[in-house]
């Protein structure tokens, strides 16, 4: 029957991310209330796990142009130029805005030195040319969220509703309403009372992160499914490149500790990857014979190297060797990693570091311009979830954080410019807008959903991941096909669950990264397809847009 509450704010934000909390902050400034809806605790997210840090020019021997050029060096030939010039240049008026928020980056007097103390210490990571990467530590990521969080209580006119998971967009083409298509709200789900209720707004921003779970091994924790692609390619808005995922060549590989990173900036300090022969072998390095940059090339270069060379040998992991530090640098620099080294029974400062790839990191998602507009009129996208073109075929380290940062401003500038219009134009509210239950009943078949979450991830992990060939994109189609249409089945014949929420969008967004793999016919940046050839990445090259037919 239909249910419950209605909700009415000026703004809703989805996700309590990096992205989310400043899309809160820059909207909640015009005055008008905003609402952030978020899945778990307010710091459940990708943010809040950041090690390495945010990318900007802070460095007078560092320029705009430089970061730019990495920038879509590493995007291999698919960047959108003026996103990444509109958001390298925003950088540092974003950065000095956290800082007067209350953030605190590690300045090199942190690290001892007397000379320069109050620069700050800027980190290397792979594909970078300069040192321009600031970081908190080795837990960015949980400064700024703690910064964010805190702005974001303190704003009288934004109400964080914990445990809601929004479940679909409403939209007038939902409704057939007629006109175009156009965001009204969304429909969640208060996890706690298992009620779906009504949130109207004039506009909505998605800031759901990432999808890693989508893969059987990643680094991302467990609220990062994809929900936001799902739900906005649900309302017909353009989902684009998500053939783009990048798997991080380092988690620690452990038997208990699961999805733990170690950073990048280790191999900027140094440390060099290392493989064995055999099991009785000394390890010895391996990354000569792939890049000139050795253990600092791309990502994409370094797992793909990574995931070879462990076929070649048989071996289940690979080795960081970051040795030539002493106890007490690596316990300056890299407090977190080094006790959770430790807790592993490693010392990094005496033992290798057993790693594996695993995936970290989507570069497609909702296609916007560097403002964050989706294709659908009112519905905005900030943050992993979003496809600005900043990253084209492969992300440039520490640049997510940087254009979360960045396009939720724009965003939130967009919005605001933008609020009369989208308010005399939204269309009444129907009494149409309740959420249907119909005929569901409660499931007795939870079985079903812990099934179908385990096959998607990993055949996702075995025919779509590292390693792609057609014949193995084929088979992950022809199965995913059946799941979800076994999941749409089970969808709307019992009552809505979070398990189940999360199953349906893992699910088309599985369709969705298989759907753009299967229509690029050629190898480039993150998406090796052995069947293809890389081809030059000057060569003109077009982004993978899928849209549903409404
Ligand atoms: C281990 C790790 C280390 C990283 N290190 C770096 C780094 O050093 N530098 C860098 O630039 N990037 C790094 N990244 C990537 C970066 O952290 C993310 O890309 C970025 O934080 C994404 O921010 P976001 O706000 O878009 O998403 P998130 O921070 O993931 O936030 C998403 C939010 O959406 C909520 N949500 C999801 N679905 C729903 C739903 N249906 N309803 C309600 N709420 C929902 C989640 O609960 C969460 O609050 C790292 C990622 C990981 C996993």
């Amino acid at each position: 029957m239909a249910v419950s509450e209605t909700l009415q704010f000026d703004h809703i934000v989805i996700g309590s991310g990096l992205a989310g909390l400043c899309s809160a902050l820059h909207l909640a400034e015009s005055g008008r209330s905003v609402a952030v809806l978020t899945k778990r605790e307010i710091f459940e997210c990708n943010s809040r796990l950041a090690q390495g840090g945010v990318a900007c020019v802070i460095d007078r021997l560092d320029s705009f142009d430089e970061h730019v050029k990495d920038t879509l060096t590493a995007g291999a030939g698919l960047c959108d130029k003026g996103a990444v010039r509109a958001i390298v240049e925003e950088g540092p008026a974003r950065i000095k805005e956290l800082i007067e928020l209350g953030a605190k980056f590690t300045t090199k007097g942190d690290l001892g030195s007397k000379t320069d103390a109050d620069s700050f210490d800027l980190g290397r990571e792979g594909g970078h040319h300069k040192r321009r990467i600031l970081h908190a530590g080795d837990i960015t990521g949980a400064e700024l969220e703690r910064v964010m969080i805190e702005a974001v209580r303190a704003k009288p006119n934004i109400t964080v509703f914990e445990f809601n998971v929004a479940v679909d967009l409403i939209t007038t083409a939902r409704l057939d309403v007629g006109g175009p298509n156009r965001c009204l709200g969304a429909y969640v789900l208060d996890v706690k009372s298992g009620a779906i209720r009504t949130f109207l707004s004039y506009s909505t921003t998605i800031a759901c992160g990432g999808a890693g779970k989508v893969y059987l091994y990643t680094s991302n924790p467990d609220v990062a499914c994809g929900s936001g692609v799902a739900m906005a390619y649900r309302a017909g808005a353009k989902i684009a490149n998500m053939e783009f995922i990048q798997f991080h060549p380092t988690i620690l590989y452990h038997p208990t500790i699961r999805s733990f990173l170690i950073s990048e900036a280790l191999r900027g300090e140094g440390a060099v990857l290392k493989c064995r022969e055999s099991r009785t072998a000394e390890p010895v390095e391996f990354m000569q014979k792939y890049h000139p940059m050795k253990s600092l090339a791309p990502r994409d270069v370094v797992a793909r190297a990574i995931d070879s060379e462990m076929k070649r040998t048989g071996e289940e992991c690979v080795y960081l060797d970051i040795r030539h530090l002493d106890e007490a640098a690596l316990r300056l620099r890299f407090p977190n990693i080094f006790e959770k080294c430790l807790e592993a029974g490693i010392n990094m400062a005496k033992d290798l570091i057993p790693v594996v790839p695993a995936a970290h990191f989507s570069c497609g998602g909702i296609k916007t311009d560097v403002n964050g507009v989706s294709s659908i009129m009112g519905l905005y996208a900030v943050g992993e979830c979003g496809c600005t073109g900043l990253h084209g075929a492969n992300r440039l380290a520490s640049n997510s954080l940087l254009e979360a940062l960045v396009v939720s401003k724009f965003s939130a500038d967009d919005i605001n410019s933008k609020f009369e219009l989208f308010k005399k134009s939204r269309p009444p509210v129907a009494a149409a807008l309740n959420w249907m239950t119909g005929n569901a009943t409660d499931s007795d078949e939870q079985i079903l959903i812990a099934h179908n979450w385990d096959e998607i991830r990993r055949f996702m992990w075995d025919y779509v991941g590292i390693y792609r060939t057609n014949k193995r994109l084929e088979r992950a189609k022809n199965r995913i096909k059946l799941i979800r249409k076994e999941i749409e089945k089970y969808y709307w014949d019992f009552n809505v669950t979070a398990d189940l929420v999360e199953l349906r969008n893992i699910a088309t967004v599985a369709e969705l990264i298989i759907d753009c793999a299967l229509s690029r016919h050629e190898s480039r940046g993150l998406h090796y397809n052995a069947d293809y050839p890389y081809l030059d990445p000057d060569l003109e090259c077009v982004d993978t847009v899928i849209q549903r037919n409404l």
